[in-house]
């Protein structure tokens, strides 16, 4: 098992069944999380004492994912990873004027099958542990030199597919001897699974909600995502109404202009009716095309006019900024290029 796999109260209780002073847990988090120590081998975690050092090399390991290759664009990079069982997965980072920005992978493939997204050609293998998913920042801010101030799970994979590993994950990336990553600075993306919304309504982290939406009526959902004939939009509206009354933080709903597809007046005005009285936003996200599927973007001019239908009718809407197009890191171009299907 992966030491990065466990959150601080989990390693507070492996401490205290191997009789040990539970303290050890707060050190043992600081050699692996604060930056300028970072341990690769318990050995080195030198105020803990042998025996418990040797105990838990025979219990955990430390590094379990490694980096194959980064590709490098303007204030966008790309890494490509290798797992233990030589699965592929990867994260992208961005450096915004605000801090850095990194969206990391959850499953190696994916279920949900969207129709426009190249990262779901692939089915689910797996998903990843918390521990793969906690190592990825580790890997990139190791190899960047540069803090990671802000995460989003919007790799490859339906976080709330592998509900207990991603909490776990933000518990130790939000931790102040873990990543100290601000929970606000956390955000999940996930196509809508329903019942796990319900869920995480009650998850005690103040962390962001992004919901896939990219369609504003049933019909057209389930057209481009099978997940909508599971739980249609009355359920997911919903559920998000619940989320809202339970934490109080506003939803953002993404929403990528697909030519011809999702993009006109009536679009536009039916959205409006959907999220009328819902506290959220909407980002819309210009299509990232890909060689595989027939999908194209919208013209600048029809993203334009939909963005000012939103805004007149008092939906506050962003058009999503742009990065890492030229070496296919953006939004749903995430897969392995050594997945060759
Ligand atoms: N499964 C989760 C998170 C991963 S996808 C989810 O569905 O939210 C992250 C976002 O990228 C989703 O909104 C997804 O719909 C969007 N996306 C997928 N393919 C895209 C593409 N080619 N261009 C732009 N956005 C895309």
């Amino acid at each position: 098992m992966s030491i990065y796999d466990l959150t601080i109260d989990e390693l507070t209780e492996y401490f205290l069944k191997i009789d040990e002073k539970k303290y050890y847990a707060t050190e043992l988090f600081s050699w692996l999380y604060a930056k300028d120590k970072r341990i690769t081998s318990f050995s080195e975690a030198s105020n803990i004492k042998k025996e418990t050092r040797e105990k838990l090399s025979k219990d955990f390991t430390i590094s379990n994912i490694e980096i194959v290759t980064v590709e490098k664009a303007k204030d966008v990079r790309k890494y490509l990873f290798k797992l233990n069982d030589k699965e592929h997965v990867e994260a992208v980072l961005m450096n915004h004027d605000y801090g850095n920005s990194l969206c990391i992978s959850s499953q190696v493939g994916c279920n949900m099958g969207c129709k426009f997204c190249e990262s779901g050609r692939r089915k689910k293998v797996r998903n990843l542990t918390t521990g793969e998913m906690v190592e990825q920042i580790i890997k990139v801010e190791d190899e960047s030199n540069l803090r990671i101030s802000h995460v989003v799970i919007m790799g490859i994979g339906e976080p709330f597919d592998n509900y207990d590993n991603i909490c776990n994950f933000i518990r130790i990336i939000n931790h102040p001897k873990g990543l100290n990553i601000g929970a606000r600075h956390i955000t999940v993306s996930t196509c809508g699974l329903v019942p796990k919304i319900l869920e995480f309504a009650n998850f005690p982290y103040q962390v962001n909600l992004a919901i896939s939406l990219h369609a504003p009526n049933d019909k057209l959902r389930k057209e481009i995502m099978p997940i909508a004939k599971v739980y249609p939009l009355k359920d997911l509206i919903n559920a998000i109404k619940v989320y809202l009354e339970k934490t109080n933080r506003r939803v953002t709903f993404e929403y990528i202009m697909l030519d011809g597809v999702n993009d006109k007046e009536e679009h536009a005005l039916e959205l409006v009716n959907l999220l009328k009285g819902i506290n959220s936003y909407v980002n819309l996200i210009p299509y990232n095309e890909t060689d595989a599927l027939q999908y194209k973007r919208s013209k600048p001019l029809t993203i334009a006019k939909f963005y000012d239908i939103l805004k007149k009718n008092n939906i506050t809407v962003t058009i999503r900024r742009e990065f890492g197009g030229t070496i296919s890191a953006a939004c749903g171009q995430l897969r392995s290029k050594k997945e060759d299907i």
